[in-house]
């Protein structure tokens, strides 16, 4: 015979989780609403939804070791021909995607904040160009960009450009400029300097948030941990949203809500919306 206490507890806990969570997204959505600057930090798993998969953990790009290597910046220039073997369908396949509805409720979230006199910024490390193409209008990319390539020679005086070309495998593009030296795609290889245009106006944005959204990310990543740091020093309030809780959980993430950004975001920008029209 079925036990029915039993699962009328089961089904009271389940509906006081359901409670506290939905609580606890609405506090988020309140002081998205109250904000008037806003960083978020996106990551991989934001591009999920629209067809581009994540580099780490199992199927992952990394897992392979012969990639891994090559995209070592010690491994330049020998390894551009397996760089571009995989940046050059990367680059298509990113042309091919659509933002997603997570990429399309952050260009709501930022017409929210202008809209009353605020600033929405967005520090990705994502390269595929997808914030942007949704209509967001202030995205710092942390890793560079896969739609742009630039001269392997830092002296050649090409400066990196938009670049849509897809080169088939085992063509490596020549510098249209010194017509010597390969083209590489204009990413931050391992070992590679984060660029350091791109790290002070995210230190300038964090400095004045107050709020910063983490998306999709994973902690492994150093630069989504030490965004966090800095935005703990300025007493910015710091929400993760990932489909899964980190391994080792940040201890300045003061809110954790889990989901996928598709699914995550369009509610709490919603939800943020009707406060407004509430208020
Ligand atoms: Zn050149």
């Amino acid at each position: 015979m079925a036990d029915y206490n039993a699962i009328d507890r089961l089904t009271a806990q389940l509906s006081r989780a359901q409670s506290a969570a939905s609580e606890r997204q609405a506090d988020v959505a309140g002081r998205l609403h109250r904000a008037r600057r806003v960083v978020v930090l996106s990551g991989a798993g934001i591009s999920v939804a629209s067809g581009i998969g994540t580099y780490r953990g199992a199927g992952g790009l990394w897992e392979n070791p012969e990639l891994l290597e090559a995209h070592q910046v010690g491994s330049l220039p020998d390894s551009l021909p397996i760089i571009w073997s995989v940046k050059g369908p990367m680059r298509a396949r990113a042309l091919a995607a659509r933002p997603n509805p997570a990429h399309m409720a952050l260009v709501k979230l930022e017409s929210q904040l202008v809209g009353r006199g605020g600033r929405l910024t967005i520090i990705t490390q994502n390269i595929d160009g997808l914030h942007q193409r949704a209509g967001n209008t202030e995205v710092l990319e942390m890793h560079g960009s896969m739609m742009r390539s630039r001269c392997y020679d830092r002296t050649c005086s090409l400066k990196p450009f938009e670049d849509t070309y897809a080169p088939p495998a085992g063509e490596v593009p020549i510098c249209p400029r010194c017509q010597v030296q390969p083209l590489r795609p204009d990413v931050v290889l391992f070992g590679e300097a984060l660029p350091w245009s791109v790290i002070s106006a995210a230190e300038f944005a964090l400095h004045q948030a107050d709020v910063l959204l983490v998306v999709g990310t994973s902690g492994a990543v150093s630069s989504a941990t030490t965004t966090i740091d800095s935005a703990a020093a300025y007493g910015v309030y710091c929400v993760l949203i990932n489909k899964e809780p980190w391994d080792h959980p940040h201890p300045h993430v003061n809110e954790t809500l889990l989901g996928s950004a598709e699914e995550v975001l369009p509610r709490l920008v919603f939800l943020a919306a009707a406060q407004a029209g509430a208020a």
